[in-house]
């Protein structure tokens, strides 16, 4: 079944797309389930157990402030994040919880609301387990939900395919490897660009699709201003420092240095919208919260810095860093549990060197080079969060992975497009090093630097 640009990026909060957007949808979707089948009444406790990589790095990630907000009927695209705060406190300090915001409960949330450490569920790493008890503690439903990545959820032992939000009408051109969405362009005489908008088209009118792209743009561009406004410490034992803001400072008060201050700027972008990630402000999910930063780093240095850049660039770069996105996630995993940082980082890097290329007005085999290239120098790529939290390495790698794929695309525009390693080739490369890695790599804060690094 394919995916739409709009199941790729979407707007959400952070700090993780896999441990805080998941789970928000999850618990919400399970209670508006007990609404919808008439059991939210007789429901007068709920339990929620976090399983495998959601309860080794859950406390550091949000999952928990999550699951509480979605249980009240929070949803990730329409959250106010500023209301979350007071809402976890309401909840803590009065000791209930209003279901779907209309039918409040006693909740123990030391009781309720469990960290299975110890225990994974079969399908997934990031499992969850929801309970609704009635009258005498019966069982009125129990479900599992798994969290695969990029805020995808998948209920039970459905398939993921329907489990994801995808488009049920097939479109024009559906593709499943890199080397079939060339074929297509080639045989149709299009830009991998207008490939991805007339399969766009099947579901909303064209005008629709600009306009939600453009949006898409925007809220990444508030993401970076605010990021660039906000001072001090961020949330957590770390007590990390934002750096964004001074270095923002810096470069528009004109003390940047030399010919490299267009690297200033790309870190500062990236830095600016993974520090709100962090803080748990609004961000786009590009495909992850955790790798947030580097598909809007590359757009604002193609904004600011690319003589030309407009609109239709912008459409072009978000177009088709999205179709390398489907391709990841539909071949691989866009799960740092799954397959570590490659699964995060190194497939934006992959998205955001292919989308630069295309707002370049490069050719589809350039695009597919430089996909290629964002991704095989990141194989191997650990998951390694210190405390759990998505800060340290998440924050500083998402600046440079936007270096990087900035040069990726670069050694891509300078070639014919020819060369030896294929993209479909390195996403099986990913897929199978990632099963090869140790689950201590893979968003369990159990090995690398989360095992070297003291927490304070
Ligand atoms: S190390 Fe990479 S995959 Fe892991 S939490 Fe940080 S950004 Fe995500």
């Amino acid at each position: 079944m394919s995916l739409s640009v709009f199941d790729i990026f979407k707007v959400g909060i952070g700090p993780s797309s896999s441990h805080t957007m998941g789970p928000m949808r999850a618990a919400r979707e399970f209670v508006a389930g007990l609404k919808r089948d008439g059991l939210l009444a007789a429901t007068s406790q709920i339990a929620v157990r976090l399983y495998g990589s959601l309860a080794l790095t859950g406390i550091g990630h949000g999952t928990d402030r999550a699951v509480l907000a979605g249980l009240e009927g929070a949803v990730p695209e329409t959250v106010d994040p500023d209301s979350i705060e007071p809402l976890i406190r309401r909840v803590r300090s009065e000791g209930r919880i209003k279901l779907l915001g209309e039918h409040e409960i006693p909740f123990d949330e030391p009781m309720q609301l469990l960290f299975m450490r110890h225990e994974t569920l079969p399908r997934h790493s990031n499992g969850m387990r929801f309970t609704a008890l009635g009258a005498n503690s019966s069982v009125l439903r129990e479900d599992d939900y798994y969290s695969i990545g990029g805020g995808f959820i998948v209920h039970g032992d459905e398939t993921e395919a329907s489990g994801v939000r995808a488009a049920h009408v097939e479109p024009p051109y559906p593709f499943t490897s890199g080397a079939e969405l060339l074929a297509k362009c080639r045989e149709n005489g299009l830009e991998l660009y207008e490939l991805m908008l007339a399969n766009e088209r099947t579901w909303r009118s064209e005008e629709e699709v600009r306009a939600g792209l453009l949006n898409i743009w925007k809220v990444m561009q508030q993401c970076v201003e605010r990021g660039f406004r906000q001072t001090g410490h961020l949330p957590g034992v770390l007590k990390v420092k934002r750096r964004a803001p001074k270095m923002y400072r810096v470069l528009t008060e004109g003390k940047g240095s030399s010919a490299l201050e267009v690297m200033d700027w790309v870190n500062a972008f990236a830095l600016a919208v993974n520090e709100e990630n962090a803080a748990g402000g609004r961000v786009v999910t590009a495909p992850t919260n955790g790798a947030a930063g580097i598909v809007p780093a590359v757009m604002h240095f193609y904004a600011r810095f690319e003589p030309g850049a407009n609109e239709a660039g912008i459409m072009r770069f978000l177009l088709c860093a999205a179709a390398m996105g489907m391709l990841y996630k539909r071949n691989a995993s866009i799960s740092g549990a799954e397959m570590g940082c490659m699964g995060e980082v190194g497939v934006a890097c992959s998205m955001a060197a292919a989308g630069l290329v295309a707002a370049l007005n490069g050719t589809n085999e350039q695009i597919e080079n430089a996909a290629e290239i964002g991704m095989e120098h990141n194989l191997g790529l650990t998951c390694d969060p210190v405390a759990g939290l998505v800060q340290i390495p998440c924050i500083e790698r998402n600046a440079m992975g936007s270096v990087k794929a900035i040069n990726a695309a670069r050694l891509a525009m300078r070639g014919d497009g020819t060369h030896k390693v294929s993209l479909d080739q390195v996403i099986a490369t990913m897929r199978q090093t990632g099963l090869d890695m140790q689950t201590i790599y893979k968003e369990t804060s159990q090995g690398g630097l989360a095992v070297n690094v003291p927490e304070c």
